[in-house]
């Protein structure tokens, strides 16, 4: 007899996630997040952006489904998911 769960194999997270986390880009600036300072004197730490450039926001006008999230046109002009 065997366990039901066994044969587990460790998850593989991509490749994007071997980077350090200082090399990654900040999602709201686009620069390394090792350029980022992180003020802890409030009790919600706060990410301070090197730069007050920020990433072009999503457009808004796209439709969303039930769950929030983008719904992608199909070649027939109707949405998907809805
Ligand atoms: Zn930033």
């Amino acid at each position: 007899m065997s366990a039901a769960f066994g044969q587990g194999k460790p998850v593989d997270y991509g490749p994007d996630d071997s980077a350090p986390t200082e090399d990654r880009p900040c999602p709201l600036c686009g620069h390394r997040m090792g350029d980022h300072a992180i003020d802890h004197s409030t009790p919600e730490s706060i990410l301070v952006c090197p730069t007050t450039d920020r990433l072009p926001e999503r457009p808004i006008d796209t439709p969303l489904n039930e769950f929030g999230m983008p719904v992608e046109p199909v070649e027939d002009g109707r949405t998907r998911g809805m």
